[in-house]
């Protein structure tokens, strides 16, 4: 970095928050993807008008700057492809209001997801576009992204949820877009256009969340079925229901699961006989409608239906998915007429943090519980 332009970067952010140590530009220089670029420093901008400044001077000094989150982005585009500066807005962290009486909260984008969440859930609300990676990735990442989770089928993404943005141009101006309310029809929409840019029209410094009653209760379960064809039709059918199902690619996760296993510990796994039936399982997640009964009795009820609808006379076993409850299980068992392979853990399919000895427990506690119900034959 030229020295004047490293000494005004320091001036504007503070030294704290400058970096061109190795060590920084080197974790700098990958996100979740494939791709690599390095760039010449990193900035932690502490406020909207930090980030104002910076791209002012980078816009003058024609450098270019990558702004970036969590770097969990699977598509490459937190990566400084050209170098220059990236702008790193994880220290931007402060939720700066939560109105439930208009349904929206006011944030900066270095807030992670699971954390909104967590401030969220006292009031019984939710932001629900809930990517995988919630536990890690930020707002303005996922505005940037357009990110939707496993609940997009029911809910819809992030894109569904932004009713306005701060933004700071290229050139170092500070727009708003979108309204505080529900209803804002009039003018361009900006605010979608901005959602989903990947950080290529302009730094995120603010954003101004719709947010959700949390549903009574939802409740999720696995079932078996003999091909993808057949869950697909369930799928379909479900569908056609009040309530709504969402095709799981099961087998995928699965598969990139083992990849990240070190091979020495892979092949024990893979040795394992009943891991072919694993392979074979697709999942359907239920996603319970709004309204319905609190009592875990009425859930139970309502999942077993579910089951029920969808043929469940077809399937070999359910697969409960961290019911603990034994008398849940049962009366789900007894409402779906379906055998109940017992416990398994799905959560263990995603999670690419967890160690991986945890991981290789759980997956051999699922295999074993669904080699058990296999053998037992169909209910
Ligand atoms: C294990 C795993 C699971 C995942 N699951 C899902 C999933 O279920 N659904 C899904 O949609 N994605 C998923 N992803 C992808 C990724 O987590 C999301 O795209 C997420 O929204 C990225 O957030 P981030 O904070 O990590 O952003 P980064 O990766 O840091 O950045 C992503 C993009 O956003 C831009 N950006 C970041 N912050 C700003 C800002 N303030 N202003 C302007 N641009 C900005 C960056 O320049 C880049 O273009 C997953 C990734 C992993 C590794």
């Amino acid at each position: 970095m030229e020295q004047g332009v490293k000494e005004r970067l320091i001036q504007i952010a503070g030294p704290e928050n400058y970096t061109e140590s190795l060590i920084d530009i080197v974790a700098y220089s990958y996100d979740a993807s494939d791709n690599s670029g390095r760039p010449c420093a990193a900035i932690w901008p502490r406020n909207s008008g930090q980030v104002c400044e910076i791209m002012r001077l980078a816009w003058e000094k024609n450098i270019p700057v990558t702004p970036r989150g969590a770097g969990t982005g699977l598509a490459g585009s937190a990566v400084p492809a050209a170098g220059g500066i990236v702008l790193d807005m994880s220290r931007m962290i402060r939720i700066l209001e939560i109105s439930i009486a208009d349904r929206l909260v006011v944030l900066e984008p270095g807030v992670v997801y699971e954390d909104l969440d967590r401030a969220l859930a006292p009031y019984g609300f939710f932001f629900p576009p809930d990517p995988a990676s919630g536990k890690v990735c930020t707002i303005g990442g996922n505005v940037a992204t357009n990110a939707g989770g496993i609940r997009c089928a029911k809910y819809g993404v992030t894109r569904d949820y932004v009713l306005g943005l701060e933004v700071v141009l290229a050139d170092g101006r500070l727009i708003k877009t979108g309204a505080r309310c529900m209803k804002s029809v009039s003018g361009y929409d900006l605010t979608r256009l901005f959602v989903g840019s990947e950080g290529t029209l302009g730094i995120i410094t603010e954003a101004l969340l719709k947010l959700v009653a949390k549903p009574a209760w939802a409740r999720t379960a696995l079932v078996h079925f003999a091909t993808l064809a057949d869950a697909g039709q369930a799928v379909y059918e479900a569908n056609a229901t009040r309530y709504l199902a969402q095709l799981d690619a099961v087998e995928a996760e699965v598969k990139a699961a083992i990849a990240r296993i070190p091979a020495d510990r892979r092949k024990a796994i893979t040795s394992h006989d009943a891991f072919g039936y694993f392979v074979k399982a697709y999942g359907i997640e239920f996603i319970a409608p709004q309204g319905v009964s609190t009592e875990a009795e009425a859930s139970a009820k309502d999942v077993g239906r579910i089951i029920r609808q969808i043929k469940a006379e077809k399937i070999p076993a359910v697969f409960l998915e961290n019911v603990t409850n034994p008398r849940l299980v049962e009366r789900i068992a007894k409402e779906s007429g379906a055998k109940v392979g017992g416990q398994i853990f799905s959560d263990a399919l995603s999670d690419a943090a967890g160690p991986a000895g945890t991981y290789i427990a759980m997956m051999k506690h699922n295999i074993s519980q669904i080699e058990k119900a296999l053998a037992a034959g169909p209910a």
